[in-house]
């Protein structure tokens, strides 16, 4: 029985997944049964911050695990608290509401500044003001608001009050945001767009707009949290500080959590039932969180982000001197794109199984990126043999377009 082409009797066509199908893995490192071993510079997209089967939190998790693994949000439970105040204590946010994943983070966002507005300012303050480009996850509201429509356009009828700009266009804001204005929400580093970063000069006019107009600001941190770019939250790069973040994929180092974190103005935003999820909070989850948190936000862990960035980034202009793939090298800590110059245009996933076949795992940010999202912990050596394997794969992606 091969199990991957099993998997296709049972499931839903949504993935289309290559052949590798891991067993296990260590650190940096995943293996199937038979022994073939990949490098693994994808981190499950974003979310093995520190990397497969991390001592601390496999004691994390079954220490957790021996005591209680649910009781819902009528009970409390010291994990979620721990996490909570862990937060808010390496944070410029005052309040956190915590959920199970990035589209629900986003989700929780744009209802609480919708219900905010709406109880302060009154009914006609409804606008969600996003980015084309962008990417906010997949229940309705989460992907109505992100700026790309093939994602969104078969499911109409849409969630309505939503506009869009374009991504680092300082002047266009003054258009865009007004007093009907609820929310604006960016990804500090557009992600799957492309690993696009967002200037300085647009980051301090969105700012400024959304005070002038009182509109609340919120910053999609759900792939460019927790360590990503080598600050503990983007934010800190710009200096700016928004009003929410949405946080979730490297938050739980693979198990599955999400969290807003907000200003204290949007304490009484959402106010007793008017917002929840029974799986928020839940004590496995956010015990993994807090071991993840203690790694992660320290100095040790977010400068060895930096060094590696420049490991990653040398390697791969390295290898492009030789090859020529690549029209671009970018990206914010180990949130790394390359985009393909012109006649390799449109064919970035193509390489993801080039890669696989020799034994690296890379990811594509649409269809001309390819993105490099490692553990934050990945050592020195992988990134050396998974590049090397790296470069082996454009070689003979490079002969099959000859
Ligand atoms: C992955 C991602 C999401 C969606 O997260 P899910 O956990 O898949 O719901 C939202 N926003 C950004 C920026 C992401 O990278």
């Amino acid at each position: 029985m091969n199990i991957r082409e099993e998997y296709d009797n049972y499931f839903l066509g949504t993935y289309n997944q290559f052949g590798f199908v891991p067993d296990y893995g260590v650190g940096s490192r995943l293996y199937d049964k038979n022994g073939f071993e990949v490098i693994d510079f994808a981190a499950g997209i974003a979310v093995n911050s520190l990397g497969v089967a991390h001592p601390k939190l496999i004691t994390a998790l079954e220490t957790q695990a021996k005591k209680v693994w649910h009781l819902s949000n009528s009970l409390v439970n010291e994990p979620e608290v721990h996490l909570a105040k862990k937060l808010v204590e390496l944070t410029c946010f005052d309040k956190i509401f915590l959920c199970n994943s990035g589209t629900e983070a986003v989700e929780s966002a744009l209802k609480l500044a919708r219900r905010y507005a709406r109880i302060n300012f009154g009914p006609q303050k409804n606008k969600v003001v996003a980015f084309y480009n962008s990417f906010h996850g997949r229940t309705l509201f989460a992907v109505s608001t992100g700026g790309q429509k093939k994602y969104s356009e078969d499911f109409a009828p849409l969630p309505s009050g939503i506009v869009h700009g374009h991504f680092n266009d300082v002047n266009g804001l003054d258009a865009l945001i007004d007093d009907d204005t609820a929310i604006v929400i960016t990804e500090p580093v557009q992600a799957e767009g492309g690993v696009v970063p967002a200037t300085q000069e647009f980051m301090q006019k969105l700012r400024e707009k959304c005070d002038q107009h009182n509109a609340v600001l919120a910053f999609d941190e759900v792939q460019t949290g927790v360590g990503r770019t080598g600050k503990l939250y983007a934010y800190e790069h710009y200096g700016v500080e928004p009003d929410i973040i949405a946080t979730a994929k490297g938050l739980g180092g693979g198990f599955p959590i999400g969290a807003i974190l907000v200003k204290d103005k949007l304490k009484d935003g959402f106010g007793v039932g008017s917002h929840g999820t029974t799986f928020g909070g839940n004590p496995l989850a956010s015990s993994v969180a807090n071991a993840v948190l203690d790694i992660v936000a320290t100095k040790e862990v977010l400068e060895g982000v930096e060094k590696r960035h420049k490991l990653f980034v040398d390697g791969l202009r390295e290898i492009n001197t030789k090859l020529n793939v690549y029209s671009d090298i970018r990206g914010v800590g180990l949130l790394i794109g390359a985009e393909l110059n012109d006649q390799y245009k449109g064919l970035a996933r193509e390489l993801i199984g080039c890669g696989l076949n020799r034994g690296v795992w890379v990811l594509n940010a649409s269809l001309n990126v390819t993105r490099i999202v490692p553990s934050l912990i990945i050592p020195e050596a992988d990134i050396a043999e998974g590049l090397k394997r790296f470069q082996l794969a454009l070689e003979d992606f490079i002969s099959t377009k000859k």
